[in-house]
């Protein structure tokens, strides 16, 4: 029947709204900002990005390869990379940013960002309230702005986060396997006994006469 649906949201709604009068979970809404709506956790807004340990420059994993950038649809990240390297998670040495901006006024929060980072930079936040009358000052956020620990991370992500954790330390204990195992070879190899060299033939010069 046509305006069927409309008919079935209509109803809903009436439903809901006399509802109200008699259960609180018929409620919909709530009077914000006095009260707020418990986030859930697939909840996201604009992109952070992660650092481990305590340090927010040592510790970001962000490693500048700009592949975020190029893949940002509204083109809202800027990065300059820094010529310094430093250690990764694994040890290895990695670009970092010098410079890693974020216009949120143009972000459209779709993620893209974090799905192509090979590194795990990247996140998805879950902060709301950034309303601003100062359009370059508040809504341009710059490395500082928008680095958090990784335990923020957990805190707003626990699933997630608890899931690179564990893929980044599988990866930390492969490199560190065969890290060992190739200076276990190495030293096998040095303790090795050297083969005796065989005694030179003798040429005319040296042969006795
Ligand atoms: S969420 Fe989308 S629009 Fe926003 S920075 Fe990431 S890729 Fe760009
Ligand atoms: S956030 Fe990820 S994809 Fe973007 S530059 Fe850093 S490491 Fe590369």
């Amino acid at each position: 029947m046509l305006g069927k649906g409309i008919l079935k949201g209509m109803g809903e709604t009436a439903r809901n709204f006399f509802g109200s009068y008699a259960s609180e979970d018929r409620l919909v809404t709530v009077q914000y900002p006095e009260q707020r709506l418990p986030q859930i956790e697939a909840m996201r807004n604009f992109p952070f990005l992660v650092f481990d340990g305590t340090d927010p420059v040592q510790g970001l994993r962000c490693v500048a390869c700009q592949i975020c950038e190029k893949e940002c649809p509204p083109k809202c990240i800027y990065i300059v990379k820094d010529s310094a390297k430093k250690p990764d998670y694994i040890g290895k040495l990695q670009f970092q940013p010098k410079v890693f901006d974020i216009d949120i006024s143009v972000c459209m929060s779709c993620q893209i960002c974090v799905e192509v980072c090979p590194f795990d930079a990247i996140k998805m936040n879950v902060e709301y309230e950034l309303s601003s009358s100062d359009r370059f000052g508040s809504l341009l956020l710059n490395k500082q702005d928008l680095t958090r620990p990784n335990s923020y991370f957990h805190k707003i992500h626990p699933s997630e986060a608890a899931e690179v954790d564990g893929r980044l330390q599988a990866e930390k204990e492969k490199v560190q396997a065969k890290a060992r195992l190739e200076a276990e070879a190495k030293a096998k190899a040095a303790a090795a006994p050297k083969p005796t060299p065989a005694p030179a033939p003798l040429t005319p010069a040296s042969a006795p006469a």
